[in-house]
C-alpha cells in the first residue's frame, strides 16, 4: 500500500516507522524544513505513565476561573480565545466528572505504559541516542495536604500498573542531591521509577534517519492545503507543491489536524494549548540534576537531556498564538531558581533558549487515532500534553487499524468514533 503521513512530528514519524517495518511504501509531507519543528522540536522531555492524566480533572474549572487572565498564572484562558473553545469547552469540562476522568485516567495509562514497550523493542532493535535515561522522575510537594493525598493515592496508581514511592522530605535530597536543601519549601514527593526521559526532536531526527533507509521518502516545505474527495474516499491531498496521491493518508498534523479536515466537514474537537520551554547548558554547574523534578502546581517539569537542563510547562488557552511572552517564559525559569538556586544564580536571558508549542488538546483528554468516516483517512492526533509518553504505542496501534492487525492493546477508547455518537 501507497500510504502519505501528513506531519513529521512525534506521531508522524511514529506512524512512518511502523508502516514502513510492514513493507509499505510511505512518503511523510511536512510544511516545517525539517522533522519535529513544531510541537515535538522542544518538550519537556519526559515519558511518563506515571503523570497520564488528562488536564480536565476534578477541580479544573475552579482553577481556571481563578486563574483566568492573570499573566502569572500556571494554567491561562484568555478571554480572547473564548469564542473557539465553546463546544470544546463544554465537553472539556463534562469529562472533567470524576467518573469521566477516571475512565479517561485509565485509558491513557494504558497507552503510555504500552508505549514503553514499544520504546523499548525499539531501542533493543535500533539502538540509538537520544539522551535518553531510565532512571525515573519524581513530582516535588511543598504542601503537607497534597502528600497525605499522595499516599492515599498510592493504591490507585498500583491498581494501573505504575510504581510509585512516597518520599518523606529527607528521601528526596537523598534521591536528586542537586535539589537544594537550604530554604526549599518541599516537605516530600513522589518517585515513579519506571519514567523515563529523552530528547524527542533528537529522537526524531533519528528514526527518520532510521527509515529514510528503509526507502520511506520525506518532502519538506510542503504546505498541505486541503484534501480532494470523491466517493467518500481520499483522492488526493492538494499543496503548494503540487498534487499528490496515496492508497490511504495518516494525518498527524498536531494542532492543525482540526483545520485540514474543516473542508471534508470533519470536527475534530481538538485545541490548541500553548506551552513554553527553556534550555540552558550545565556545563558549570557543580552538581547536575539526574532526574526530572515535576511540579505539579506550577505544571512546570525540569528535565536533565545530557549536558543541558529542559524546563518546559505551564498552559495557555490562548488560539493559535505563538508569540513568546517574556513573563510566561520568566515563570518557567523561576521554577529552575527555585529548585536548583546555587547553580542557578547566574543565568542571563541570552543563555535560556526559549520555545513555545501548541499541545493538540482533545476535549476528553485522550488521543484521536485510527479510522474515520472517510475510507481511507486515518488519524494520529489529539495527544496534548501526553505526546512523547504516547508516540510510539500510538504509531504502533494506527499502523495495526490500517494494516488490519489487531492492535496489541484495546484501541476502541482512542477511536474517533467516541465524539460522533
Ligand atoms: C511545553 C510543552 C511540554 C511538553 N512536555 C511533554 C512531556 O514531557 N512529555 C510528553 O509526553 N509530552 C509533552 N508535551 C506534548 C508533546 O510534545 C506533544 O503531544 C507532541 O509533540 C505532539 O506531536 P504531534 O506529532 O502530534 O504534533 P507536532 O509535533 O506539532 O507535529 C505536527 C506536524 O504537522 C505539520 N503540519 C501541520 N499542518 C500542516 C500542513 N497544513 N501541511 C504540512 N504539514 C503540516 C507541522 O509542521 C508539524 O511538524 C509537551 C508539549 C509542550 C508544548
Amino acid at each position: 500500500m501507497k500510504i502519505i503521513v501528513i506531519g513529521s512530528g512525534l506521531m508522524g514519524v511514529a506512524t512512518a516507522y511502523y508502516l514502513s517495518e510492514q513493507g509499505h511504501e510511505v512518503i511523510v509531507v511536512d510544511r516545517q524544513s525539517g522533522p519535529a519543528q513544531e510541537t515535538s522540536f522542544a518538550n519537556a522531555g519526559v515519558l511518563h505513565p506515571s503523570q497520564a492524566s488528562p488536564w480536565n480533572h476534578p477541580g479544573i474549572t475552579w482553577q481556571i476561573l481563578k486563574w483566568m487572565g492573570k499573566e502569572n498564572s500556571p494554567f491561562l484562558l484568555r478571554p480572547s480565545a473564548l469564542p473557539s473553545l465553546l463546544s470544546w469547552g463544554l465537553t472539556f469540562l463534562n469529562h472533567a466528572k470524576p467518573e469521566n476522568f477516571q475512565a479517561n485516567l485509565r485509558v491513557n495509562t494504558a497507552l503510555a505504559n504500552y508505549n514503553i514497550e514499544c520504546v523499548e523493542e525499539l531501542q533493543k532493535n535500533h539502538p540509538f541516542d537520544y539522551s535518553a535515561k531510565r532512571l525515573g522522575s519524581m513530582k516535588v510537594l511543598e504542601n503537607n495536604q497534597d502528600l497525605e493525598n499522595a499516599k492515599e493515592q498510592i493504591a490507585l496508581f498500583q491498581a494501573m500498573g505504575i510504581e510509585c514511592q512516597v518520599l518523606n522530605q529527607a528521601e528526596v535530597f537523598s534521591k536528586e542531591p542537586a535539589l537544594v536543601e537550604n530554604g526549599s519549601k518541599l516537605v516530600g514527593g513522589i518517585f515513579y521509577p519506571k519514567d523515563q526521559t529523552g530528547d524527542a526532536h533528537q529522537f526524531c531526527l533519528k528514526l527518520v534517519e532510521l527509515i529514510k533507509r528503509k526507502q520511506v521518502q520525506f518532502i519538506y516545505d510542503l504546505n498541505v492545503d486541503e484534501f480532494s474527495l470523491a466517493n467518500n474516499k481520499i483522492t488526493g491531498i492538494k499543496t503548494n507543491k503540487g498534487d499528490y496521491s496515496a492508497d490511504a493518508y495518516v494525518l498527524a498534523a498536531g494542532s492543525y489536524s482540526p483545520l485540514l479536515v474543516k473542508s471534508l466537514k470533519l470536527k475534530l474537537p481538538i485545541r490548541p494549548i500553548k506551552g513554553y520551554s527553556i534550555t540552558l547548558d550545565m556545563d558549570n554547574w557543580k552538581l547536575k540534576p539526574k532526574m526530572p523534578v515535576i511540579d505539579e502546581e506550577a505544571h512546570v517539569a525540569i528535565t536533565p537531556l545530557g549536558d543541558r537542563l529542559r524546563a518546559a510547562g505551564t498552559a495557555e488557552l490562548n488560539g493559535y498564538n505563538l508569540e513568546i511572552n517574556a513573563q510566561r517564559i520568566r515563570l518557567v525559569l523561576q521554577q529552575v531558581i527555585a529548585r536548583y538556586p546555587e547553580a542557578a544564580t547566574n543565568i542571563e536571558d541570552a543563555d535560556i533558549n526559549p520555545w513555545t508549542g501548541l499541545r493538540p488538546t482533545t476535549a476528553d483528554g485522550v488521543p484521536i487515532m485510527g479510522e474515520t468516516p472517510i475510507k481511507n483517512l486515518y488519524l494520529n492526533t489529539g495527544h496534548g500534553h501526553l505526546g512523547w509518553s504516547l508516540a510510539m504505542g500510538s504509531g504502533k496501534i494506527v499502523t495495526d487499524i490500517i494494516t488490519g492487525s489487531v492492535p496489541d492493546i484495546n484501541a476502541e477508547p482512542y477511536a474517533l468514533a467516541r465524539f460522533l455518537k
